[in-house]
């Protein structure tokens, strides 16, 4: 499972980031979440790798809403042949309380937007995105091994919406029983194929987001051994200033962190640095190695490197 685009800058961030910068805990905090929501969809990956191998599994489909404007993300989608399912992760340890007056879900003294409510509101996104009328069934995944559930008031008919990782399959299992087949073979694998085409990643300035400058990020080439920022090239071999270990591509990380953090165009300047290499021609043999693109004039001449999402 590959961890998503958002995931991923938040990793290069808290790595990055000056650790005594103010916004530094909330980055951390939103990256323990991203993690925890990966170990559920891994959870309940486990569960329905047992499926019928006609079914198409999707992970983190994010697609614009029929708004045109918003957009609605799904945690993970199966598409079979007679039913399409959409699975909202929890992975939440504890005593949680699905309120079904308030439509929240609570734990202790914290809320949480109501994923029931959700995982409605992406059915009906999809529903309209379907060209082919297919059943679509919603229910929360309650992925954490140490959860309590209770729903308020406790014979809700919405209990029925809340599954845990292990009743997954009998759960598919009952929902296709009897049901005939909507879907040729090719038509799941036209569905699920048109899904990933029209995935759009979460993909917002990571910077902007936290409201972090430029200069809370810390610069250079770190060593994977020590890591300390400053890895630099010493007789043609990218070498460890401080532990003295040699890496072969440890500049290339570097790059695509830079495109994580501040995009993919670059000059030759800021790329400089941003590794700590004074010498301008070692930074522009990389970029001419690395660049997809250019643009600008020669005094303002900016390359524009491979997308995160594409690397
Ligand atoms: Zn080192």
């Amino acid at each position: 499972m590959k961890k998503s685009l958002w995931h991923r800058k938040l990793e290069v961030l808290e790595s990055r980031l000056n650790p005594a910068a103010p916004q530094y805990p909330s980055v951390k905090e939103e990256l323990r979440k991203c993690m925890a929501g990966m170990e559920g969809e891994k959870r309940l990956y486990y569960f329905l790798s047992e499926l019928n191998e006609s079914f198409r599994l999707l992970h983190d489909i994010r697609l614009p809403s029929p708004n045109g404007v918003t957009h609605f993300q799904m945690d993970t989608v199966v598409v079979s042949p007679s039913v399409i399912f959409i699975f909202e992760v929890k992975h939440l340890t504890g005593h949680l309380i699905f309120n079904r007056y308030t439509n929240q879900l609570i734990r202790g003294n914290q809320t949480f937007s109501d994923p029931i409510t959700q995982v409605h509101r992406q059915k009906r996104a999809l529903e309209q995105w379907l060209v082919k009328p297919v059943p679509i069934l919603p229910a929360v995944v309650v992925s954490h091994p140490n959860a309590r559930v209770d729903i308020i008031p406790p014979d809700s008919a919405d209990r029925e919406f809340i599954v845990y990782p292990m009743e997954i399959t009998s759960l598919v299992d009952a929902k296709i029983n009897g049901r005939s087949p909507l879907l040729t073979a090719k038509e799941v694998h036209e569905i699920s194929g048109a899904l990933l085409k029209h995935h759009r990643p979460y993909d917002p300035g990571i910077l902007k987001t936290f409201n972090i400058h430029p200069d809370q990020i810390q610069t250079g080439i770190r060593c994977t051994a020590c890591k300390t920022f400053t890895v630099t090239k010493i007789n043609k071999k990218w070498t460890c200033a401080s532990c003295g270990s040699y890496f072969k591509t440890a500049h290339l990380a570097a790059l695509q962190e830079y495109v994580l953090l501040f995009g993919p165009k670059i000059t030759n300047s800021d790329l400089r640095a941003f590794l700590k290499i004074e010498s301008r021609s070692i930074t522009e043999k990389l970029l001419k190695k690395w660049r997809v693109d250019f643009e600008g004039t020669t005094r303002n001449y900016v390359h524009i490197l491979p997308d995160a999402d594409k690397q």
